[in-house]
């Protein structure tokens, strides 16, 4: 079972700040900036290149988004950058989709 997997079935500590039934987010272990949080579907799809439409994936890629616009409320933050790293070359580490919630504030 993949990491972020692990981490959703709580067989792996996290430091959760939000989850519903189909997103949870957690705090990445290496910051690279003062709020650094991990927004991860519950479901396993291992990159975005493996999105399927039919299977309702754009909709939940589409409340990943809704959850980084409530955190970054929640946290008041002024601006974030969010980022999807996709294949080995972009720098993808883990194989479970996941968007990235940078700020400084
Ligand atoms: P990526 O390079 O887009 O695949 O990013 C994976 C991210 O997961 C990195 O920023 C890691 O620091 C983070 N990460 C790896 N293991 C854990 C963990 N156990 N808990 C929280 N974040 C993690
Ligand atoms: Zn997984």
């Amino acid at each position: 079972m993949c990491i972020f997997c692990q981490i959703i079935n709580k067989e792996i500590d996290s430091e959760v700040i939000y989850e519903d039934d189909e997103i949870i987010a957690f705090n990445d272990i290496a910051p690279k900036a003062k709020t650094h949080v991990l927004i991860v579907p519950r479901k396993h799809i291992e990159t975005i290149k493996d999105l399927k439409t039919e299977e309702g994936d754009n909709a939940l890629v589409g409340k990943m988004v809704a959850v980084a616009q409530k955190i970054g409320k929640e946290k008041n933050l002024e601006g974030y950058q969010l980022t999807f790293n996709v294949g080995k070359s972009a720098g993808q580490i883990v194989f479970h989709i996941h968007l990235h919630l940078i700020s400084n504030g």
